[in-house]
């Protein structure tokens, strides 16, 4: 059996870990969801475990731990949801909110995908395969997330290297696009 998740009203992913990022803001239309993008993200880089990615969520990074900290410690970003390598989720970001997760970007005629998008990163790297637990918890919430938002449809489901090709790559080499359709059947 695989896990059910259920979303809230207010956004929430019902009984899962929650972290609150004030990496955030409103939608400019909150009826207008309609896009998801996968990203992967370590901390430090080709590290995992740990509470980096969630510190550096919440602008919380203790740069005296790892010389990288010290490139992103300005940064301000976030994504919805966060699934480490056991398949764990954490939530960042109600989904009816704005997440800082893409960037300067594109899909299709429009910009600024943050607007419209739904942002999940997978703790991984452009060196590693991600887990059978990601996956299946990755398929699992993403079609919780289709029910809840159902202008989000399988092809409007990219990568963080679709919708800004020139400056990211995640999530990379070993994501697995078609074994991720196929748990999405
Ligand atoms: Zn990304």
């Amino acid at each position: 059996m695989s896990q059910r998740y259920t979303i809230t009203s207010l956004g929430w992913l019902l009984g899962e870990r929650q972290c609150f990022s004030p990496h955030q803001d409103q939608r400019p239309d909150p009826q207008d969801i309609s896009l998801l993008v996968i990203h992967y993200i370590s901390l430090p880089p080709e590290n995992f475990g740990g509470h980096y990615i969630d510190d550096f969520f919440q602008g919380k990074l203790d740069i005296s731990q790892d010389p990288y900290f010290e490139e992103i410690k300005a940064l301000k970003v976030s994504a919805h949801c966060l699934i480490n390598r056991k398949g764990e989720i954490t939530q960042y970001v109600s989904f009816n909110d704005r997440a800082w997760h893409a960037g300067v970007s594109q899909f299709q005629d429009r910009e600024k995908c943050n607007d419209f998008a739904i942002g999940i990163e997978l703790e991984g790297s452009n060196n590693y395969p991600f887990t059978e637990q990601q996956y299946k918890t990755l398929a699992s919430l993403t079609k919780a997330i289709m029910e809840s938002y159902p202008k989000i449809t399988k092809d409007r489901i990219v990568g963080h290297s679709d919708i800004a090709p020139e400056r990211k790559i995640d999530p990379g080499r070993y994501f697995d696009w078609q074994h991720y359709f196929t748990l999405l059947d």
